[in-house]
Formats: C-alpha cells, sequence, structure tokens
C-alpha cells in the first residue's frame, strides 16, 4: 500500500529531529559509551562532547558557558527554576508572580508552591495575548521573590516583550524566569541583553530529540537542587547525563540559531497565506493573539458554532495532523485557560483550531488545507442547530 502523505502542522507540539543531528547522536550510542564521570580515556571523549554541547547553547543564548546545566526536558527546566528559586529563597519573601496564560509547567508548579505556603499573582493579559509592563510593576511586593513569564505561548504565539518585564523584575532587585520553549530558533534571544536570570528551553522543539532540555541559570542566582544523587552538572542536577541527548541539543540549537531570520520569513510566509486564504473562504472566523507580535508558524483561529475537536478527527481522516490549542487541553472538554484569559467567550474558545507551521511544510501544504478546511468548517456547521438558528436570525434581520 502506498504510504498516504502526512501534512505536519503541529510543530508547537513537537518536531521531527533533523538527520544531522541524529548523525551527530548515533556514536554516542555505540562507540562513545562511556560514563562522563569515570576516569579512563573512554569516558573523556563524553566529557568532553558535553562540554562542546554546553558551549552551543551558551552561544545559542549569549550566557557563558558554565551558566547551562542539562535537564530532562522543558519540563524540568520550568519545575527546577520555579521550585529551586522558591525554596532557596524563601527567607526574603514568599510571593510570585506569573501569567494566566503560562504552560502546565509552569503553573502546576506555582500551584504546588501555593500549596507550600507561597503566595502566587497570576497576571492578567490582553485581547492578544499581551502582559502588561505596568501590572507587573505594581504587583510587586517587598516579598515577591520571582517572576516567572513565558517568552511566546504555545497556543496563541504571542510574544511577551521579554526584555521590558525582565528589567522591571531587575529593578525591584527579583528573579526573573523565562519559559522559552516555543522562542528558540524563532526570535533571537540574549539572555544578558534582556535581563533573563532563568531560561527554559527544550530540543524537541526545535528539531532535536525529546527528552533533553537545558536551564540557563545566570551566575549568583540562588537556586536550590530539585534532584538529589550524583555531583553531575557541577552538583546541581544530579543522574548519568543524557549523552546522545545533549550532543543532540547542541546540534540542534546551532542549526535553529544560525538564520533564525531566513527561517521565520519563510515560514511566516506559508502562515501569512494560509490566514489570508482561510479568512476569505470561511465566514465568522476570528484570528487569535497578537497581530503582529506572534511566532512566525502559529494560527490560532476559532470557528464559530463547531468543536475544535471535530475538526481535528475530519482533518487526520486525510492526513492533516493539528492541534486545538495545548496538548494537555486536548481530549478533555475543558476549553483552552489561554484562550479564556484573552477574554474570548467560553463558546468560541470551543471551536479553536491550532495550526502550527515549519520546516516539515511545504508551500503546497498551504494550498491542501486551504481546499480541505473550507468543506470540513461547513460540512460541520450544516450539523449545528446553533449555525442554522443563527443564520435563520441572520436571514430575518434583513
Ligand atoms: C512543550 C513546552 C513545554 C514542555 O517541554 P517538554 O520538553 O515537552 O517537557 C514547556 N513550555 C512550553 C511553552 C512548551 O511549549
Amino acid at each position: 500500500m502506498a504510504e498516504r502523505r502526512i501534512i505536519y502542522m503541529d510543530h508547537a507540539a513537537t518536531t521531527f529531529t533533523r538527520p544531522d543531528v541524529v548523525s551527530a547522536m548515533l556514536p554516542y550510542f555505540t562507540e562513545h559509551f562511556g560514563n562522563p564521570s569515570s576516569v579512563y580515556s573512554i569516558a573523556r571523549v563524553t566529557k568532553e562532547a558535553i562540554e562542546r554541547s554546553r558551549i552551543q547553547v551558551a552561544t545559542a543564548l549569549g550566557a557563558e558557558q558554565d551558566e547551562i546545566y542539562f535537564t530532562g526536558g522543558g519540563t524540568e527546566s520550568d519545575n527546577w527554576a520555579i521550585k529551586g528559586v522558591a525554596l532557596a529563597n524563601r527567607k526574603r519573601g514568599n510571593h510570585i508572580i506569573t501569567s494566566k496564560i503560562e504552560h502546565h509547567a509552569v503553573l502546576h508548579s506555582c500551584q504546588f508552591l501555593e500549596k507550600e505556603g507561597f503566595e502566587v499573582t497570576y497576571l492578567p493579559v490582553d485581547r492578544n495575548g499581551m502582559v502588561s509592563p505596568e501590572d507587573l510593576e505594581k504587583a510587586i511586593t517587598d516579598r515577591t521573590i520571582l517572576v516567572t513569564i513565558m517568552y511566546a505561548n504555545n497556543e496563541i504565539g504571542t510574544i511577551e516583550p521579554i526584555a521590558e518585564l525582565g528589567a522591571i523584575a531587575r529593578k525591584h532587585n527579583v528573579y526573573f524566569h523565562t519559559d522559552a520553549v516555543q522562542a528558540i530558533g524563532s526570535v533571537p534571544i540574549d539572555v544578558k541583553a534582556q535581563n533573563i536570570d532563568l531560561l527554559s528551553l527544550s530540543a524537541h522543539k526545535f528539531y532535536g530529540p525529546k527528552g533533553i532540555g537545558a536551564l540557563y541559570i545566570k551566575k549568583g542566582v540562588r537556586i536550590e537542587n530539585l534532584l538529589h544523587g550524583g555531583g553531575q552538572e557541577k552538583r546541581r542536577r544530579a543522574g548519568t547525563e543524557n549523552i546522545p541527548g545533549i550532543v543532540g541539543l547542541g546540534r540542534a540549537i546551532e542549526l535553529a540559531t544560525a538564520d533564525i531570520p531566513g527561517h521565520s520569513a519563510r515560514v511566516a510566509a506559508m502562515r501569512d497565506r494560509l490566514v489570508t486564504g482561510i479568512l476569505e473562504k470561511i465566514p465568522y472566523a476570528r484570528i487569535n493573539g497578537h497581530p503582529e507580535k506572534r511566532l512566525p508558524g502559529n494560527i490560532n483561529i476559532s470557528f464559530e458554532f463547531i468543536e475544535g475537536e471535530s475538526i481535528l478527527i475530519w482533518l487526520d481522516d486525510v492526513g492533516i495532523c493539528a492541534s486545538t490549542g495545548s496538548a494537555c487541553t486536548s481530549g478533555s472538554l475543558e476549553p483552552s485557560h489561554v484562550l479564556l484569559a484573552t477574554g474570548l467567550p467560553v463558546e468560541i474558545s470551543h471551536g479553536s483550531l491550532r495550526l502550527t507551521l515549519g520546516d516539515a511544510n511545504k508551500p503546497g501544504d498551504v494550498d491542501v488545507i486551504l481546499d480541505v478546511l473550507p468543506k470540513v468548517v461547513s460540512k460541520l456547521r450544516e450539523m449545528s442547530p446553533l449555525h442554522q438558528k443563527t443564520e435563520k436570525d441572520r436571514r430575518c434581520d434583513v
């Protein structure tokens, strides 16, 4: 049977691993398998590979080599940054500031800390998903120890004013963490210029392997360990290193940051043609997120009168991979906390679709979606009693 061509438009959920990255990793499974904590020379090879990768990550962020720590992914980096700073600074204060639109790795870490006696302020966002620097400044008290605001949102693609938020935190002597998992490769990052004290990233969101990430910790930041055990990662993150993963992360971040403007322009061109076409062909549709300050590959769109989940099933039927929002919300009937925070009414947020473009896409994919999606939406609307009633009412109005 001929293999069906898949159109992958879910790059915010994960990406394929670049063949170049896989090639870089392979020798570290078979030939160079030594435990870097051992003394013999085959171990030295793996130790050197870790440090090369650390330099690659540091270079991509404008950080120093010894400010990069490898973790098991974005979730661990977020947990470590938030719980680690909270525990190490609890004598100074117990107040943390975040936003309502964070990834669950951040929100659930904050909720965990609330049970442990910390107080958390969840900043609102405007209708485009933007956090206001003035709101942040007003929320800071003399008990505040950490501000954690994501760099770019995984559902609606909005890019937050990170340098400005970081400057406010610094002015008040409060640590500033950002979850930059969605931003790497799409936005240039400079942790020094942007006043960032801690930054989370994850390789599988920029064409690297899954299960490996990093946390940037600025020199001098007081942070407690999350994992206790051996002395790896300068005694800060115990556990034998995931060498192939670390090597893959280093190569992937090097490739992802080599030509950010070129990559962004290519992806945004496909994205813009898709958005224009959808809005032309499908009535009662609206784009969520910021009109300009958004990730180049992100489209989040709401279609009135229908369910996002039903759209996904029909798209999957013809080999199109998309999402309704965050992978964690998919499968449940909970409306997206991000869309609700932007003020979108519950019933409209149920009809939302996220298409995230990237290197798995060719311009021809846009044409396929523009052919299929209008048919799917109109078919579902034909079955929707709400849509029929509204159409009838609108006809009677004129
Ligand atoms: C994917 C993602 C995470 C989690 O990263 P994992 O490596 O999958 O644990 C955290 N934050 C954001 C914004 C993400 O998109």
